[in-house]
C-alpha cells in the first residue's frame, strides 16, 4: 500500500516523542491540581515552573512573562481584548487583511463593542508595508497587531520595524506569532513586542495548550476570571501535562531550527524544481522570506477543493488555505488582500512540509498534481 503523506503541517503537527514521554507521569501519576499546599502536588507545580522557564528562554523572555493559555486562539483574543478592556482611555485597533480568523473576529468583537478597527492592505508578497502603518497610525492607536508569519502563504513579517513605529506612537504591539514560534529564531527583546502568542500543535506539541508572551509592566485585564492561576490574570487549572509537553517541543524544535530550516529549504527547492518541469501553469504566493517548509501554489484554471479532494484519493493531505476555512470554499480573505490573478485565485493550495517529509513524498505529490491539474493526451 501507498505511504500515506502529511503535508499539511502549518495546520498542525505530529506530537513529538519525547514530549508524549515527558507528559504521561503528568496524565497517569502525578495528576495533582498544582494549586494545592499538600506535598503531592509539589512535582506538578515544580513541572509547570520548569516549563515555564524553559519556554521563556526559548523566545528569550523572563519565565515570568510567559501565560499558559489553551492555544493561538485564546492568547490572540485575550491579547486583542484584555489590552482594550485595560485601556479604555484610547480606542483604535490596527491590524492586517491576512490576519488568522482569531485576530479578525476577535477584532469584529471589538468593533461591536464601538472600538474602532482598521485593517492594513499588505502587497503582493502578503507583506504590511511600513509606510502603510505610519500613515495608519494616530495617537489614539490603542494597540497594533500584526502576524509574525502568514499561515496560508508564510510570509514573515518586519516585526522589530512595525513594533518600533507601534512604540513611538504610543501603541502596544501584539504579534500573532502562531505559525513562527519553533519554526524562526524569536527573541522578543530584539523585536520589542509586548505580546506574542503561541501555540503548542503548531511546534510538534499537543494540542489545546499555548501561552501569551506579557512583556513586563504592559497594561492588560484577564479574559478568563476565576482562580489566581498564571499571576491572577488567567484562571482555570493548569493543563500540567500539556504544558510540560510544550516546553520539550519547544526546546526541541528551537534546537533544530538550523538543521530544520536547511532540510525544508531543500525538500522546496527539489518540489519547485519537479514542478517546473511539467506543464502545470502556477504562482508560488508569499515573499523570499518565508516560514521553511511552505508552499503555496495558485494553479491556472483548476479548483484548489477539486486538487485537495483528488490527492486524498491517492493518501495525500495538503490544504487550501487555513484549515478553519476547510469548509469555507470560498477565495480565502489573504489570496484576496495579495491580489492573486483571476485565472489562479480559485486554484490555490498550501503544502507545508515538516522534517518528516521525505524526498520521494516530493516526487509523489509532484506526481499527483501533474495527474490531477494537467489534461492527458
Ligand atoms: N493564529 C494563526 C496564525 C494560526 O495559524 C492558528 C491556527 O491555525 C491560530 C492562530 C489558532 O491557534 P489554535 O489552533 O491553537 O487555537
Amino acid at each position: 500500500m501507498a505511504r500515506f503523506i502529511y503535508a499539511d503541517n502549518a495546520a498542525t503537527t505530529k506530537l513529538d516523542i519525547d514530549a508524549f514521554e515527558a507528559m504521561k507521569p503528568f496524565l497517569l501519576n502525578e495528576y495533582s491540581n498544582p494549586s494545592q499546599p499538600y506535598s503531592f502536588s509539589r512535582e506538578s507545580r515544580k513541572a509547570i515552573r520548569e516549563a515555564r522557564a524553559s519556554i521563556a528562554e526559548c523566545i528569550n523572555a523572563e519565565p515570568d512573562e510567559i501565560y499558559f493559555t489553551s492555544g493561538g486562539t485564546e492568547s490572540d483574543n485575550w491579547a486583542l481584548k484584555g489590552i482594550a478592556l485595560a485601556c479604555p482611555e484610547k480606542k483604535t485597533i490596527l491590524t492586517s487583511k491576512i490576519e488568522h480568523h482569531a485576530i479578525l473576529n476577535a477584532c469584529k468583537s471589538l468593533e461591536y463593542l464601538g472600538y474602532p478597527v482598521t485593517y492594513l492592505s499588505v502587497n503582493k508578497y502578503g507583506e504590511v508595508d511600513l509606510k502603510t502603518l505610519i500613515e495608519s497610525i494616530t495617537s489614539k492607536t490603542l494597540n497594533v497587531s500584526i502576524m509574525y508569519a502568514n499561515n496560508e502563504i508564510g510570509t514573515i513579517q518586519n516585526i522589530k520595524e512595525l513594533a518600533s513605529i507601534a512604540h513611538n506612537n504610543g501603541a502596544v504591539f501584539h504579534t500573532d506569532a502562531v505559525q513562527a514560534v519553533g519554526h524562526i529564531q524569536i527573541d522578543v527583546k530584539d523585536t520589542d513586542v509586548d505580546l506574542l502568542s503561541a501555540s503548542a500543535h503548531k511546534f510538534n506539541g499537543p494540542k489545546g495548550v499555548g501561552f501569551l508572551f506579557i512583556k513586563r509592566g504592559t497594561k492588560i485585564v484577564s479574559l478568563l476570571d476565576g482562580g489566581a492561576q498564571e499571576h491572577n490574570l488567567r484562571a482555570g487549572t493548569e493543563n500540567t501535562a500539556g504544558i510540560v509537553g510544550m516546553a520539550v517541543a519547544l526546546k526541541k524544535s528551537c534546537a533544530q531550527l538550523e538543521s530544520s530550516k536547511h532540510y525544508l529549504r531543500a525538500l522546496e527547492k527539489q518540489f519547485i524544481e519537479c514542478l517546473n518541469l511539467t506543464k502545470i501553469k502556477y504562482i508560488r504566493n508569499g515573499s523570499q522570506n518565508r516560514i521553511p517548509g511552505n508552499i503555496s501554489l495558485s494553479i491556472a484554471g483548476t479548483s484548489g477543493e477539486t486538487i485537495l479532494h483528488r490527492l486524498d484519493l491517492k493518501g495525500i493531505s495538503i490544504s487550501t488555505g487555513s484549515a478553519c476555512d476547510s469548509i469555507n470554499t470560498q477565495v480565502s480573505h489573504v489570496i484576496r488582500a495579495i491580489n492573486v490573478p483571476d485565472e489562479y485565485k480559485e486554484g490555490t493550495i498550501r503544502i507545508s512540509l515538516s522534517k518528516d517529509n521525505t524526498s520521494d513524498d516530493i516526487l509523489k505529490i509532484v506526481e499527483a498534481l501533474e495527474s490531477v491539474c494537467v489534461k492527458q493526451g
